[in-house]
């Protein structure tokens, strides 16, 4: 049963204050023994889960898709709660007044035994420039890359009614990764969930402690934001608003299964014989979908030094990454004009203990 400590709420109100008379909070551990772990996925590939094992231990923070609530680009992103389920937890709202490049650096005044903070944004673009900042800052960062075959996606896609979109969301994000992001391993979402061995394999690659059932993510509270409702619905209590609330936002959740393998980490293969026609034709025409999966194969953790050239070959072209950038700038610009916390501050109005007004309760 997971308790719902108050004692972190409280930590987070006093750092904050602290923060707010412009004293620094002592820090028990010297900035370079700290890491920011950046999970790397196409949507719906377990970046959620993967996020979460990863965070559970007691120096390690998931913050899950901090871009999302920190700079909102849809309308239901500043709406988004913290997963530890405590009403005045306050903590993300409090993130989003100071701005992304404080993000980590509260986060670990905020909760002082956190070594590696493990952020799962995805966005290339993000992650790029958090970790230039992070480096002038003397913070090491790592990259892992979770990822699923071309079945497993578009199957993933298709239990929420998206089957159409799988292909050029899945190529695209991988194309623009590749082009972006250096210094990164693959982990199959399928390994991850079927043999521990493998997160061990994960664990040490990212210099991190691994130990018998770190996959049991449920045992630590979270305050992780956005993410996959599937993973997180096992952080709630089985019949609990919360747990119910998931089961209606995501579209991928059959409430039998999850009452029947509540808490358990399994594989499930895709059986559907339609599916696996219609992406085995898709494979077949698609040298950039052939080319994506072999590159994940090769970057495996298992596998030994590689060279980085491979990825030219599949990966965007300056020019397309470029304007790439310009496109996700502009939605940010426009995404701060509409949804963001200086006019949030108008029109939702944030109480002294972090709660938003308006929102419907837990
Ligand atoms: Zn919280």
């Amino acid at each position: 049963m997971i308790k719902r400590s108050r004692n972190g709420t409280q930590q987070v109100k006093r750092t904050w204050e602290q923060i707010s008379l412009g004293r620094k909070p002592r820090l028990e551990r010297k900035e370079q023994m700290r890491k920011v772990i950046f999970v790397g996925s196409a949507p719906f590939s377990g970046s959620t889960l993967l996020a979460m094992i990863l965070g559970n231990d007691a120096r390690g923070f998931t913050c899950g898709e901090a871009q999302n609530f920190l700079l909102p680009t849809k309308q239901f992103h500043p709406t988004l709660d913290c997963g530890c389920g405590d009403q005045e937890c306050g903590l993300w709202p409090r993130l989003r007044k100071l701005g992304p490049e404080k993000l980590y650096e509260t986060v670990f005044r905020t909760f002082p035994h956190t070594e590696f903070i493990v952020d799962s944004s995805k966005n290339p673009f993000w992650i790029q420039a958090q970790s230039e900042y992070l480096k002038k800052r003397g913070i090491e960062t790592r990259n892992i890359l979770i990822w699923k075959s071309p079945l497993e996606i578009a199957h993933s896609f298709q239990k929420r009614g998206r089957y159409q979109e799988w292909e050029r969301s899945w190529v695209n994000y991988h194309r623009l990764y590749f082009a972006i992001i250096r210094d990164w391993r693959a982990i199959h979402y399928k390994d991850l969930v079927s043999d521990n061995a493998k997160l061990g394999a994960v664990c040490q690659y990212l210099d991190i402690p691994y130990f018998p059932q770190k996959d049991h993510y449920w045992e630590k509270i979270h305050h992780v934001i956005g993410g996959n409702y599937s993973a997180k619905i096992h952080l709630h209590h089985e019949g609990s608003p919360d747990f119910a609330d998931a089961i209606k936002r995501d579209r991928s959740i059959i409430a039998e299964d999850v009452q029947t393998r509540f808490r358990t980490i399994y594989y499930e293969p895709v059986t559907d014989p339609v599916v696996t026609a219609r992406v085995d034709q898709r494979v077949r025409r698609s040298n950039h979908i052939r080319r994506l999966t072999e590159l994940f194969e090769a970057y495996d953790l298992e596998q030994g030094v590689i060279s980085g050239r491979e990825w030219s070959a599949v990966s965007f072209s300056p020019v397309s990454v470029g304007l790439r950038k310009i496109k996700q700038a502009a939605k940010v610009i426009l995404g701060t004009f509409r949804y963001g916390s200086w006019r949030r501050g108008r029109m939702i109005p944030i109480r002294s203990g972090g709660q938003i007004k308006g929102l419907k309760a837990k």
